[in-house]
C-alpha cells in the first residue's frame, strides 16, 4: 500500500527529480504527477521517465494530489502559490524544499487554503548540480530533512510527512523557522557566500595568472570551486530571503577574522595554533555522524 494516491512535484530540478526517483524506490506513491515551467525541462524529465504524468499546466498537476511538494527556486514560491491555491484538494499536504523557510512562510501562507495543511520542509542534501538528469534516488540517504510547522498546525499531517521523508531515506527533525534560518546561515548560507568571495577575489588577483590558480588550485581552492559552482538563482534567491540571519553571522565571522587578521600580522603562532587545533575536531565530528567519507581527499580519485 501507497502512502499517497497521488503526489504532485512542481519544479523538476535536481531536488524535484530526486524526490520523484526516491518516492518510486520506496514505492510511496502510486501517481508521481510533475510540472515545470520550461517546456524543456518537460520534454527532458519525459525522457528519463521518473514521473508517471507531466502537466504544462500547473493547476491540472495538482488537482487530487493528497501531497504537493514546491521545488522551484525559492523567488517562484509566491508566484505558484498563486497559481495552485484554487486546485489544491481538500486535506492535503502542502509542502516544499527551499532553503530558508521564514520568507516562504510569509509568501506562501496567504495563498494557502483554510482545509489545507501547509509544512514547509527543507532537505539537507544537494549537490552542485541543477536540472532534471542530475536527480538521484540515493541523493536522501542518510541525511537530514528540516520540517518548521507552522504553530497550531495538524500534528497527524506533520507526523505523515515525516514518514514520508524517512520512506525517501532521510533522517527528520522538527525546528522553528527562525532558528532554522539562522543554523543554515552558518552551516550553509554563509560557507556559499565565502566560497562566491575567495574564487572571486582569487580570479580577479593580478599578480597570479589565472593559469596559475586553476594549475595549482588541489593546495585547498578547488574545494571553494565545487562550492561555487552552485546555481546562481538558487543563491541569489536565498541571499534575498535570508537577510537578517546571514548579516548576524557575517558580521560575527567578520569578528572572528579580524582576530586571526591581527594574529597573523603580530606573528602569534600561539592562537593561530590553539585556533586551528580546536577546529579540526569539528571535521572529525562530521565524519562521526556520518555527514561525510574520511576518506583522504573527500574520497576524490587520486587525480
Ligand atoms: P534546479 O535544479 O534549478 O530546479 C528548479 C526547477 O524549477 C527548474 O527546472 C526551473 O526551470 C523550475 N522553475 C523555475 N521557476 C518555476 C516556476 N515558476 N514554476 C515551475 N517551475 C519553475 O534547482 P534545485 O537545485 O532543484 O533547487 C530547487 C529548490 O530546492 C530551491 O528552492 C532550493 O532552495 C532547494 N534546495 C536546493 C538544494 C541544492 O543543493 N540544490 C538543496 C536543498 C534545497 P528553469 O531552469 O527553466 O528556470
Amino acid at each position: 500500500m501507497s502512502m499517497f494516491d497521488k503526489i504532485a512535484i512542481i519544479g523538476l530540478g535536481l531536488i524535484g527529480s530526486s524526490i520523484a526517483h526516491a518516492a518510486r524506490r520506496g514505492g510511496l506513491a502510486r501517481e508521481i504527477a510533475g510540472h515545470d515551467a520550461s517546456p524543456d525541462v518537460l520534454d527532458r524529465a519525459g525522457k528519463i521517465g521518473f514521473c508517471d504524468s507531466l502537466h504544462a499546466d500547473v493547476g491540472d498537476c495538482v488537482e487530487d494530489a493528497q501531497l504537493v511538494i514546491l521545488c522551484t527556486p525559492v523567488g517562484a514560491y509566491k508566484v505558484v502559490a498563486e497559481q495552485i491555491t484554487q486546485q489544491l484538494a481538500k486535506g492535503a499536504i502542502l509542502s516544499d524544499v527551499g532553503s530558508v523557510k521564514g520568507a516562504v512562510i510569509r509568501d506562501v501562507s496567504p495563498f494557502v487554503p483554510q482545509d489545507v495543511h501547509f509544512i514547509p520542509a527543507h532537505p539537507i542534501a544537494g549537490t552542485e548540480f541543477s536540472g532534471p538528469e542530475a536527480g538521484f534516488a540515493s541523493l536522501f540517504d542518510g541525511r537530514w530533512t528540516i520540517l518548521t510547522p507552522l504553530p497550531g498546525g495538524d500534528k497527524d499531517a506533520v507526523a505523515k510527512l515525516k514518514a514520508f521523508w524517512q520512506g525517501l531515506g532521510s533522517q527528520v527533525d522538527v525546528m522553528d523557522s527562525s532558528h532554522h534560518d539562522l543554523v543554515l546561515a552558518i552551516t550553509s548560507h554563509l560557507p556559499h557566500l565565502i566560497a562566491y568571495n575567495i574564487v572571486g577575489t582569487a580570479h580577479d588577483l593580478e599578480k597570479v595568472t589565472e593559469g596559475e590558480v586553476i594549475k595549482y588550485s588541489a593546495s585547498g581552492f578547488r574545494d571553494f570551486t565545487r562550492i561555487a559552482a552552485s546555481d546562481p538563482t538558487m543563491w541569489r534567491d536565498i541571499f534575498l530571503n535570508n537577510r537578517d540571519a546571514v548579516l548576524e553571522v557575517l558580521g560575527r565571522f567578520n569578528e572572528d577574522l579580524a582576530v586571526l587578521q591581527r594574529a597573523v600580522r603580530n606573528g602569534d603562532g600561539q592562537l593561530l595554533f590553539d585556533f586551528f587545533t580546536r577546529n579540526r575536531a569539528v571535521r572529525k565530528a562530521i565524519i562521526e555522524q556520518g555527514q561525510d567519507t574520511a576518506e583522504p581527499n573527500f574520497g576524490r580519485n587520486k587525480n
